[in-house]
């Protein structure tokens, strides 16, 4: 049977459809909508936007999510190409229109001759066939309650709890210092997984300060369901008393400062690496509602991290997503079933164009695995490979949480300029290594096509 099912029209599942069935696969989307409704879907269109109208920065020689935006287009992808048709001015940023945007994805979906659009709720995991399962943050109760049977409880989340993440290269390390708590860790890798930053009696108390007067974003209407099960926001822990913290994520206890060993810090805020490469540190326990303006303003606070520069900031959402680096192979197909891949912000990739490419990954290596040939594995120097490795492997199982692409994901080049001032050089390396690259992997996947 050459057919690919997919399940979930949003922008993972329509982008999948539409790399599959242009490389003449047989394609039926199963889409709820509209017979069966999200609390942030407003119509029944596939590829519709649920909040912002925004796929952010189209600058591919800075950004990481602009190349992204590039590495899409130049595969043909049919987001990012209805997207630039339906553009409105918004400076650098690619914003659209967004009902005729999505009204153009419908249609050209409608349109293929290759696909079918069949309008009903998948409840279960299939038993057969090439599937792929792109049913996105807001995954129908029946589909999640079917995949968590299949995973393990832990496996699946219902709820991001989003730390914010910093880029090595901004921490102050005349001021913060690598130590785990009592020294624990078995080997040297172990032992450098934490960085800390000190503070002050005074220090701590502005710091409340501010948690507690910071804007927050409320939680959408029919969105909070379970979400004490979660980890708590910051700010809700400062609002329950001034010393929660210090006592929770802020404790000071078990660690030495190397600057300055005679002073015992009054809290402690630790960072944990966050990836393989040691370019990404994670505020454990971090998580938070602030808005991202006020997010930066009061981390700036911490010691050590006065001019940090975030690679995501905090947050809380409801958010269907599984445990990719231990569910899946590099193929993004389920290890206990490889008849079915995820792709989309289910698989723990934040963000619309995050989850779009890894539709078209998806949608590709579902390709070559139903035409018998062998896809090389995607150079994580692109953005999408970046993510991909990322998410099917780079990423730390035990604490996995939605990514958005970034700089950080990406090896690093060698002889160019670290630190804040090379940075435009360095990404416009980044991106020129990408593109190359990139223009490669599509030229080999498109030579196997031929033959
Ligand atoms: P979706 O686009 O949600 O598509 C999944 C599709 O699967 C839906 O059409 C759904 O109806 C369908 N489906 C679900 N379960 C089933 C089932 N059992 N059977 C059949 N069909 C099913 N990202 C941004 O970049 N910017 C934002 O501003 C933004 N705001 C967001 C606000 C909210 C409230 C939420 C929940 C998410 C937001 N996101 C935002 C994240 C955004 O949802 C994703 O980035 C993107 O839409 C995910 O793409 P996807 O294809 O994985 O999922």
């Amino acid at each position: 049977d050459k057919t690919l099912n997919i399940i979930g029209g949003g922008m993972a599942g329509s982008e999948a459809a539409w790399q599959a069935a242009n490389a003449g696969l047989k394609v039926v989307i199963h889409e709820m909508r509209p017979k069966v409704e999200t609390f942030a879907h407003r119509t029944g269109n596939l590829g519709e936007m649920v909040c912002s109208n925004s796929f952010r920065s189209d600058d591919h020689e800075q950004n990481a999510v602009g190349l992204l935006h590039w590495e899409m287009m130049q595969a043909d992808g049919l987001i990012m190409h209805t997207a630039h048709k339906h553009r409105l001015p918004a400076g650098g940023a690619l914003a659209v229109d967004r009902d005729p945007f999505a009204e153009s994805v419908t249609a050209a979906l409608k349109a293929h001759s290759n696909i079918s659009v069949s309008y009903e709720e998948i409840t279960a995991l299939p038993e057969s066939g090439n599937w792929i399962i792109a049913t996105g943050p807001l995954t129908s109760g029946a589909l999640a309650e079917a995949i968590q049977a299949e995973t393990s409880a832990e496996a699946l989340a219902f709820f991001d709890a989003i730390a914010p993440i910093v880029y090595h290269e901004s921490i102050n390390m005349d001021v913060a210092w690598m130590q785990s708590r009592y020294d624990k860790g078995e080997t040297e890798a172990e032992r450098t997984a934490y960085l800390n930053c000190p503070m002050t009696k005074a220090q701590y108390e502005a710091f409340i300060d501010a948690l507690l007067d910071a804007e927050k974003t409320e939680f959408k209407e029919g969105e909070t369901a379970g979400y004490f099960d979660g980890c708590l926001p910051i700010e809700v822990m400062a609002e329950r008393g001034r010393e929660t913290l210090r006592f929770g994520p802020m404790k000071p206890v078990g660690l030495t400062n190397a600057h300055d060993p005679q002073n015992k810090p009054y809290a402690v805020v630790q960072l944990r690496r966050d990836n393989a490469l040691g370019t990404l540190y994670n505020i454990v326990g971090f998580q938070t509602k602030m808005k991202y303006g006020a997010q930066k303003a009061v981390f700036k606070m911490i010691p050590g991290l006065e001019d940090a520069e975030f690679a995501r900031l905090g947050g809380i959402h409801r958010n269907t997503f599984i445990n990719s680096p231990t569910l899946l192979d590099d193929q993004m197909r389920l290890r206990s079933r490889p008849n079915i891949r995820f792709a989309g912000q289910i698989t723990g990739v934040e963000g619309y164009v995050e989850s779009a490419a890894m539709g078209l990954l998806a949608g590709r290596m579902a390709v070559a695995e139903m035409t018998g040939r062998s896809l090389a594995p995607v150079p994580n120097t692109t953005a999408m490979g970046a993510l991909v490795t990322h998410i099917t492997g780079g990423a730390e199982a035990k604490t996995f949480q939605p990514m958005n692409v970034n700089f950080g994901l990406f090896p690093p080049l060698d002889g160019v300029k670290s630190g804040r001032r090379g940075r435009k050089e360095r990404y416009k390396a980044y991106t020129d290594r990408a593109k190359a690259d990139w223009q490669a992997w599509l030229g080999q996947t498109m030579l196997d096509a031929a033959e």
